[in-house]
């Protein structure tokens, strides 16, 4: 079987549990490495650069695009944000799991550009409990809380391009079930094809001995 690592993209509305589940995936399993994107946005309290996001200014970022560093990259609420090519290929490499935690319009670049990726899409079981989260994590602005859940009305229109709906209701559950999803692919008849090939060939020595 392939010793390359598989390429996942976790999106969904803010809000929706999405850092939260990551860091638990990671903590749980240790076949996984999770991308660092670049973005213009400022930090939170508590986020440090390299860890959550690269931050750049809107200048660094630009030329980021134009030395072709990133795989992808767009425009959420006035931000850029973007995926750097250098670490993903590394981890793919070397084995790992890598995860992209990107938006839309993102993750279909990728798929695009990557068909075996696996797009999952991640949401909180209800759109009420969508807002408690938002309001409860207290890291925005009323103003950018409305335009968050404005876009995650636009982001519903896109689940159905996405292989698999998670619902983050219990967040243990919903780990577990991103682990199975994620795993399962490595066994796909299309990630397999140079072992179908070498397989074949090898049991095709016992046709000829009849
Ligand atoms: P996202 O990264 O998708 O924007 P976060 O991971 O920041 O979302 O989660 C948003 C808020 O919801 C946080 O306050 C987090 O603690 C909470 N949360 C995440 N998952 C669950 C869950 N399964 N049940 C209840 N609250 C959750
Ligand atoms: P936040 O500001 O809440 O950290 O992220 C806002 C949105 O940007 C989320 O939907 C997140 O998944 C997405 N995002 C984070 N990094 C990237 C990236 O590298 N590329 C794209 N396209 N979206 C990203």
């Amino acid at each position: 079987m392939s010793d390359r690592g598989m390429l996942a993209v976790v999106s969904g509305f803010s809000g929706a549990g999405k850092g939260t589940l990551m860091k638990r995936l990671l903590e749980k399993y240790d076949c996984y490495a999770l991308s660092v994107s670049a973005t213009t946005r400022a930090p939170r309290d508590g986020e440090e650069h390299g860890r959550e996001y690269f931050f750049h200014t809107k200048e660094e970022f630009e030329e980021l695009i134009l030395q072709d560093a990133l795989i992808e990259y767009a425009k959420y609420v006035d931000n850029y944000y973007g995926t750097p090519k250098s670490y993903v290929e590394k981890q793919l490499e070397a084995g790992k799991d890598v995860i992209l935690e990107i938006e839309i319009q993102g993750a279909l670049k990728v798929k695009e550009k990557l068909p075996d990726t696996l797009l999952l899409f991640v949401t909180p079981p209800s759109a009420e409990e969508l807002k408690r989260r938002l309001e409860g994590r207290g890291t925005e602005t009323p103003e950018v809380i409305a335009s968050r859940l404005r876009r995650a009305s636009e982001e519903a229109k896109a689940m159905p391009l996405y292989d698999y709906i998670l619902v983050n209701d219990d967040l243990e559950t919903c780990v577990d079930q991103m682990h199975e999803i994620i795993q399962s692919q490595h066994n796909t008849v299309a990630n397999n094809t140079s072992f179908i090939e070498k397989i074949t060939d090898e049991v095709s020595v016992f046709a000829k001995g009849e």
